[in-house]
């Protein structure tokens, strides 16, 4: 019996590693495994390409060099980001990762005063519940696109409002560097945290935005890494990878767009002709590319996940890090989806390695599954 392909639906979970990224990789766990802070030749290639990577980065979203901290990954940043920073009242949305909403619950515990902002239907923060709610001195972390349903916020707008009142902004850009263009300067973001096995880098390595002359506490003490702030021997394979994966994804993200479109386009068609009362959640206008939310009425999306595992097709029924778990989403529960909608509610998220045979074929799956579990 020859075993279907499998089809791997699931990038806003993780993404496959560019070819490219593991090549530039490989020499820096081989050949040229240097410590880069180390004084004699031999460790200079690791120490330029640390250098390269940072300004590669920096020149992917318009920061200086001097403004990117390497970490651990999406969650370090957004710790970091928190609990780095001096100011007394923290704002954040009620659609935020759990990166930074159990950051801020450890920070009230701590004695700091955090508040929710409320979202919209699309799960987006609304310039008027902002301006309401901020005052001079806050921290206002706000996701740039959402992990769940792929709403895109209005970054730059939120920004302007929290700095007309004096604060500083945060966001937790995870899903949406090396897929939407993203430019700090125009943006006018104080900080912003990245993660590189979301853009096809590989895992365990991401990066902090922190605009000059923006004060944050260390959040690692130890050497003097990372100009003093973040300590630690850099992780230079992985950092190498995650500039050169960038690199490639900012420059074939026009292409990959328009794919990207025409496969949800595809999808959507296909579900909606047979399946009319689908809900689609997710902002319509302004979502991540390839990205889908759909509720499927009656039926169980932990179910439908199974079943389609079983015919060799990868989904999620909400965030990665929640899969195990059988709580509805506080995201489904912020949009005002009802319980019963929100168990019944699987995440597609396709990327440029997937095809439009391939959007198809799930989309193919899921009406065979759905017609399946109606029947039972
Ligand atoms: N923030 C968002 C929006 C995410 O989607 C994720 C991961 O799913 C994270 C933070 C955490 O990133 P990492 O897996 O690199 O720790």
């Amino acid at each position: 019996m020859t075993r279907r392909p499998y089809i791997y639906a699931d990038n806003a979970a993780t993404t496959s590693l560019d070819s490219e990224a593991l090549d530039a990789m490989l020499p820096f766990m081989k050949e040229t495994f240097g410590n880069p802070s180390s004084l004699y030749s031999f460790s200079r290639t690791a120490k330029r390409a640390l250098q390269n990577a940072r300004e590669q980065i920096a020149e992917c979203i318009n920061a200086l060099p001097e403004e990117i901290y390497f970490t651990s990954g999406g969650t370090e940043s957004d710790n970091w980001a928190l609990k780095g920073t001096q100011a007394k009242h923290i704002l954040y949305s009620a659609a935020e990762h759990h990166a930074i909403i159990n950051s801020c619950l450890a920070l009230k515990n701590s004695g700091k005063r955090i508040k929710k902002l409320l979202v919209n239907q699309y799960a987006q923060v609304e310039a008027a519940s902002l301006s309401c709610s901020i005052k001079c001195d806050d921290l206002v972390s706000i996701m740039m696109a959402n992990n769940e349903i792929g709403s895109i916020n209005d970054i730059g707008l939120l920004a302007k409002i929290v700095h007309g009142a004096g604060g500083i902004f945060h966001t937790d850009a995870v899903q949406a560097v090396g897929h939407i263009p993203i430019d700090v300067q125009a943006l006018g973001v104080d900080m912003l945290s990245a993660s590189a096995h979301k853009f096809n880098g590989p895992k365990g390595i991401g990066f902090l935005f922190v605009r000059k002359g923006i004060k944050l506490v260390n959040f690692m003490d130890g050497g003097q890494q990372e100009l003093g702030n973040r300590a630690g021997t850099e992780n230079v394979p992985a950092i190498v990878g995650m500039a050169t994966a960038l690199k490639n994804n900012c420059r074939n993200m026009p292409n990959n767009a328009e794919k990207l479109s025409r496969m949800v386009c595809r999808f959507q068609k296909t579900i909606y002709q047979a399946i009319p009362n689908v809900t689609w959640n997710g902002d319509p206008a302004n979502r991540l590319p390839g990205h889908i939310s759909l509720s499927l009425p009656d039926i169980s999306g932990e179910s439908m996940l199974h079943l389609l595992d079983l015919r060799g097709i990868a989904v999620s029924t909400g965030a990665a890090c929640n899969s195990k778990s059988t709580r509805i989403s506080h995201v489904l529960k912020a949009i005002g989806l009802s319980r019963e909608l929100s168990k019944d509610t699987l995440r597609i998220s396709f990327g440029a390695n997937n095809s439009e045979a391939d959007a198809l074929t799930v989309a193919n799956e899921i009406i065979s599954m759905y017609k399946k579990l109606r029947e039972k």
